[in-house]
């Protein structure tokens, strides 16, 4: 073939006018192939966007024989002149003169078909699963938030700060760790008092993979005054829910001198950002998904960036849900950390909107935040959404050395010293919350199930590929 420069279906299709009646070279995989015995018709799609390209064929310059093993799932390069197109359902399509095969596809063992499949079929096929209309989609908006999050603290002057991933620091406090050693297990190194000898471990000590880059993330934030971390986070929780991953992405501000309010005034401008830009940037996606998963999506995050956040402190939070005559499975008292069931019937039946709650009891919540006048609540902020629940954890940070090192005793946390000296030298008022990527993902997605909307999910009983 020629040697043309490739162009993406995504720019013959959003801007067509500089190539038609040019010829064009397109690479791509053949999602359908249809026609009569004068002229075939491949739909192509090279994953630049959710439409396909028309190929047309015409039998006069193609041999039948030479196009059999062009099925669905194989792979093809074609050149040939971009057209206005006759038929409807695309503006253009290619009138190929040359194509050549790539990849086939056998379609008697090729696992796509033109039905659709299941979700919990497609996550069994990781190899496709981003071939499918619906995986393209996901992981396009997740791609354009991931962008858009950058583009959001990058604009506000936060500096981007990353954190470890292999901690040896224990007392994160947000769930079960996965630890990270190379000691042999079935001949482990033992100490004169029988216990684990890791001081023959690979770190001299023991370690595991990170379960929040906060800690670190505040010593950042008391340097370089706003930072954000975006960075892969473990839990070895065993939380089989469709909003829990064992490995998931989380987004970390911390900011010198924030206050609580100024926390929550940037998670609600941040949030409405992130579906802003998806909104803006991913429409054909966004309706897609729409179209064939949750016909409300559009609306719902339209509704999210248009309407104020509540904000409510948890006490508040209980009287409403203790009056609301429900019957909840998980019983509601003051002192309760708040089931998904009780933070959706605040957010979709009594508020209908979002939720910041704050000002939570001390019991439930981690001992770096910072402790209320009423030295029972401290300065949380969680912000629940609709259909997911919690989808921001966050807080202002107690700054005072004293007061925090009451916390870190009450709970017996130890090796805490490179920490404290934040407190110690220099301590300012600041803040920092969490944002779960793939529960934003799911949000903007409107998909059902946490594990859709990763390439590679990983949760108990499941790590494959
Ligand atoms: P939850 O109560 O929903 O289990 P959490 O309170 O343990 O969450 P945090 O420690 O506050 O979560 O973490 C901050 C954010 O990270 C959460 O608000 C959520 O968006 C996300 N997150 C937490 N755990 C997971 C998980 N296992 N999988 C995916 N996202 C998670
Ligand atoms: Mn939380």
């Amino acid at each position: 073939m020629e040697k043309i420069r490739r162009t993406t279906i995504k720019t013959l299709l959003s801007d067509p006018a500089p190539y038609i009646d040019t010829t064009v070279d397109v690479k791509g995989w053949v999602r359908t192939r249809r026609g009569n015995k004068h002229v075939q018709f491949l739909a192509l799609n090279d994953g630049s966007t959710i439409k396909n390209l028309q190929v047309v064929l015409d039998l006069s310059k193609f041999n039948e024989e030479d196009l059999k093993p062009v099925t669905t799932g194989s792979s093809v390069h074609v050149q040939g002149r971009l057209v206005a197109s006759q038929g409807k359902g695309q503006s253009v399509e290619v009138q190929a003169d040359e194509l050549e095969i790539y990849g086939t596809a056998d379609p008697n063992t090729y696992p796509l078909q033109k039905k659709g499949h299941t979700l919990e079929f497609l996550r069994e096929k990781a190899h496709l699963r981003p071939r499918t209309n619906t995986f393209g989609a996901v992981l396009r908006i997740r791609h354009a938030l991931a962008y858009a999050i950058h583009k959001f603290f990058n604009d506000k002057g936060f500096y981007y700060f990353n954190t470890p991933l292999i901690t040896a620091s224990d007392c994160e406090g947000a769930g079960a760790q996965f630890q990270v050693t190379t000691l042999p297990l079935n001949e482990l190194p033992l100490t004169d008092d029988g216990k684990i000898d890791y001081s023959a471990d690979f770190f001299g000590k023991m370690a595991s993979l990170t379960v929040s880059g906060q800690l670190e993330g505040e010593l950042g934030a008391t340097a370089l005054g706003c930072i954000y971390t975006f960075g892969p986070t473990f839990r070895a929780e065993n939380s089989n829910t469709p909003r829990h991953l064992s490995e998931f992405w989380m987004i970390e501000p911390e900011m010198a001198f924030y206050e609580i309010e100024d926390n929550m005034d940037l998670a609600e401008e941040f949030i409405k950002y992130c579906i802003n830009y998806a909104l803006e940037h991913c429409k054909d996606d966004i309706e897609f998904l729409a179209e064939h998963f949750d016909k409300e999506l559009v609306e719902r995050l339209r509704f999210v960036v248009d309407n104020d956040f509540v904000r409510l402190p948890y006490t508040e939070g209980i009287k409403i849900l203790e009056q609301s005559g429900k019957k909840f499975e998980f019983p509601v008292y003051w002192g309760v950390d708040l089931a998904s069931e009780h933070e959706r019937y605040l957010v979709e039946e009594h508020f209908k909107r979002p939720v910041i709650l704050t000002d939570y009891p001390k019991e439930i919540k981690a001992f770096y935040m910072k402790l209320n006048d009423d030295g029972k609540t401290v300065r949380a902020m969680d912000v629940l959404f609709p259909k997911i629940g919690e989808i921001i954890g966050g807080s202002q940070r107690e700054e005072n050395l004293v007061k925090l090192e009451e916390r870190i005793a009450e709970q017996g946390l130890e090796g805490m010293d490179w920490y404290v000296d934040t407190r110690r030298f220099g301590t300012v008022p600041h803040s920092g919350f969490g944002l779960g990527f793939e529960r934003l993902v799911l949000f903007v997605t409107g998909m059902q199930n946490i594990r859709d909307v990763i390439p590679f999910p990983r949760y108990p009983n499941n790590c494959e590929y």
